[in-house]
């Protein structure tokens, strides 16, 4: 090494626990920690970040920086040590972590300037556009949901060319988004304490768990307390499950305070940048997100709010395999400011949390709009005929609530026509040649469709092995098999499909999500996209067709998963005053989970279960992690699974053992499972073992605090 020559640490996108040593070139500037730089990595130029800008023990000969593409640390310090600590408790590592937390461009080597938005909104109170139908659309658009950007004008199916006619014709108006008027509800006595006992914003680190049955309006109490926290200057980050990002939810935000930041999954790059931008430099005052919002960074956080905090949807699967709840509360923690996570149906770990006094527990025990909660009960359907799903006395119900004048909401989480696809002559069965699993059969449009890895197949006309031509039989019912069992049933009655085959576009939902919100009579029929975010205030029934599948699930955490789905889809029922009723078909109407369900409602349930978490010593009581492998050859999975567990030390380990569904895209996965009394001897543990290389054709991931073991 020539005296003089600057050496840094670079983290480089790459599947390796190690960082590299560049040296900077005479001439250019020595990058800071946190700054991007380019350089050669093994044969190709990557954008990494720099880690230390004067590390000891330097090598020599090292290879030059190519470019620093920041003066600046790029993340902030504080989103810069959550990704120090990301790494570590994920045992992931940092040059991938810091590529995870980077927007898509920002990790290529885009320039981070932020560029001015426009916002749109309506210059008059009323406007006559009888011969322009869509431009009067966009003209009433604009003015129930207030000010939006160009960009999401034409996410919400509207062209520029409108918008700019509305603009010529004086009727549209750039401008700063000031709040709609918007007149907040008087809150009842139970939010009214929920609002003081959050406290004042400014008092340091809290986390408060929000218990609150469906429709009890802890949605208003994340707004006024949001509201101080944006008139102390500071800026505020909401966190939502991936389903519950609804216009709805959205426009609820805007309305109440203006110009609201939205950070999601179907985001161009670009708007993703811009977004991320304006929340790192102040600009943005309240950002809604999915998941990896929890990742931006904010030029002064004073509030994380993450609501339905029980959601699935907030632990990553793959890569970087976070929590995003947890990383709020390690956020709000280090950056000392209140966290509130609400749910009407906590998560057991929240919950342990509360019990604990780590967290504030606070209940909300009525709905805000005195709508009385729905009734629970069982339909209890061995015995009766079932059509399409539907048993016999579900159809007098349904028919019941029609004639009232009520919507019904049918619950289903399947989608598809049929679940299987069966010859009756030969026993044949319609398998996915990539996955241990059965194709499900699709109707609209048709075709056998693998729900696990994609793949597409025509249905075929006679069966493939006996030739038979009458005897292919579809077992089993989805979302399509059920709506056109509803539709023969009921043809009056308009039916709606809504999951994710049916609501492909977002202007396709909400044409459906108006037609609904007429309060017309009408059949709602869906999966869980149905259970979050919206508010059906006329439906009066709600009906689930298939509960038990969730029981019968192998995974520890089945029952608590499938009893949030149960009270979250109910919660659907009687929200407007109407009272609501519940009916949950059940060929094991005894289930225990059920039946304290029924008779404790959510918290009686989570107590029972937590009771068995703790004598079967899993979480939360005790932390777990998962190693999983996958390959092409089931035997290199699993041999390899089996020599990592011959070196784990201080923890319980089981397994290896299959995966539920093993083989899935041609590969075969196992998994390893690690319990242990407390954090510290599971995590170094794992750090013995991360990093080892696997053999060829065999990747395998560390997962901590696993969602599912699947
Ligand atoms: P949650 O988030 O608990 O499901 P929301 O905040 O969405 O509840 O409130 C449910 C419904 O009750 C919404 O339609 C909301 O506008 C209404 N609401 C909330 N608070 C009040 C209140 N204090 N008075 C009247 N209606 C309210
Ligand atoms: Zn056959
Ligand atoms: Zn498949």
């Amino acid at each position: 090494m020539t005296t003089g020559t600057r050496t840094v640490r670079v983290a480089m996108p790459a599947p390796l626990f190690s960082s590299f040593d560049y040296s900077v070139p005479d001439g250019m500037v020595v990058p800071v920690p946190g700054a991007r730089v380019r350089a050669d990595f093994s044969g190709r130029s990557l954008v990494g970040v720099c880690t230390d800008a004067d590390p000891p023990h330097a090598h020599e000969r090292l290879k030059p920086l190519t470019e620093v593409l920041d003066d600046h640390n790029c993340l902030g310090q504080e989103v810069f040590d959550l990704a120090t600590w990301l790494s570590e408790y994920y045992h992931h590592p940092l040059g991938e972590v810091l590529h995870t937390i980077l927007p898509t461009s920002a990790a290529r080597g885009a320039d981070l300037d932020v560029q001015p938005e426009t916002w749109w909104r309506t210059a008059v109170e009323e406007a006559r556009l009888e011969r322009a139908p869509r431009q009067r659309a966009l003209f009433d658009h604009l003015g129930r949901v207030g000010p939006r950007t160009a960009a999401e004008i034409r996410a919400a199916g509207f062209t520029t060319a409108m918008l700019d006619a509305l603009v010529g014709k004086g009727l549209v108006e750039a401008g700063d988004p000031e709040p709609v008027l918007d007149n907040p509800p008087t809150l009842t006595a139970e939010q009214v304490s929920a609002v003081e006992a959050l406290g004042e914003p400014s008092q340091g680190f809290s986390a408060t768990l929000i218990e609150g049955v469906t429709g009890s309006g802890k949605t208003e109490v994340y707004l006024r307390h949001i509201a101080r926290v944006l008139a102390s200057g500071r800026q505020v980050m909401v966190l939502v499950p991936e389903i519950a990002l609804t216009p709805q939810t959205l426009t609820r935000f805007k309305r109440r305070f203006g110009r609201t930041h939205v950070l999601h999954s179907n985001l161009a790059d670009g708007e993703r940048l811009q977004t991320w931008l304006k929340c790192r430099s102040g600009e943005a005052r309240i950002l809604v997100g999915t998941r990896s919002a929890v990742l931006t960074p904010f030029e002064d956080l004073g509030l994380i709010v993450v609501d339905e905090e029980h959601d699935g949807s907030f632990k990553q699967t793959e890569g970087l395999r976070y929590s995003a709840r947890d990383a709020a509360v390690k956020r709000a923690h280090a950056l000392g400011i209140p966290l509130i996570l609400g749910s009407a149906t906590p998560s057991l770990e929240s919950l342990l949390n509360a019990r604990r006094g780590r967290y504030r527990h606070v209940h909300l025990f009525t709905r805000a709009t005195g709508a009385p909660l729905p009734s629970l009960h069982v339909l209890d359907t061995r015995g009766h005929s079932t059509r399409d799903g539907i048993s016999n006395p579900l159809v007098h119900i349904i028919r019941r609530h029609i004639d009232a004048g009520g919507q019904v909401l049918v619950f289903l989480n399947r989608r598809g026509f049929a679940p299987t696809c069966l010859c009756t002559a030969c026993g044949w069965q319609a398998l996915c040649p990539r996955c241990d699993a059965r194709l499900t059969m699709h109707r609209t449009p048709a075709g056998l469709i693998c729900h696990h890895c994609g793949i597409r197949q025509p249905l075929p006309a006679q069966c493939p092995e006996c030739e038979n031509e009458a005897a292919l039989k579809a077992v089993g019912v989805g979302t399509q098999r059920t709506e056109q069992g509803l539709i023969e049933l009921f043809p009056g009655t308009p039916v709606y499909r809504i999951d994710r085959d049916s609501v492909r576009s977002q202007q396709r939902l909400e044409d459906h999500l108006a037609q609904i919100h007429t309060g017309e009579p009408a059949i709602l029929i869906g999966t869980q996209l149905l259970a979050k975010g919206h508010d059906f205030s006329n439906v009066t029934l709600v009906a689930t067709v298939n509960a038990d599948a969730g029981f019968l699930s192998a995974d520890f955490r089945a029952p608590e998963r499938t009893a949030q789905l149960i009270i979250q889809v109910a919660g659907r029922a009687g929200r407007a005053g109407k009272p609501g009723e519940v009916w949950i078909q059940s060929m094991q109407p005894d289930n225990p989970v059920l039946t304290s369900l029924i008779e404790t409602d959510y918290a009686g349930f989570a107590a029972v279960e937590l009771d068995v978490r703790e004598a079967a010593g899993l979480p939360p009581f005790r932390p777990m992690a998962l190693l999983r492998a996958e390959s092409e050859s089931s035997a290199a999975a699993a041999g390899f699974l089996q020599t990592l567990k011959q070196r784990v030390s201080g923890a319980e380990v089981y397994g290896p053992a299959p995966a539920p569904i093993t083989r899935v895209a041609n590969r075969h996965r196992h998994q390893l499972m690690l319990l242990a009394d407390d954090r510290g001897p599971l995590h170094s543990a794992i750090r013995r073992l991360r990093g080892t290389a696997a053999p060829r054709g065999v990747r395998w991931a560390i997962d901590v605090d696993p969602y599912d073991t699947f």
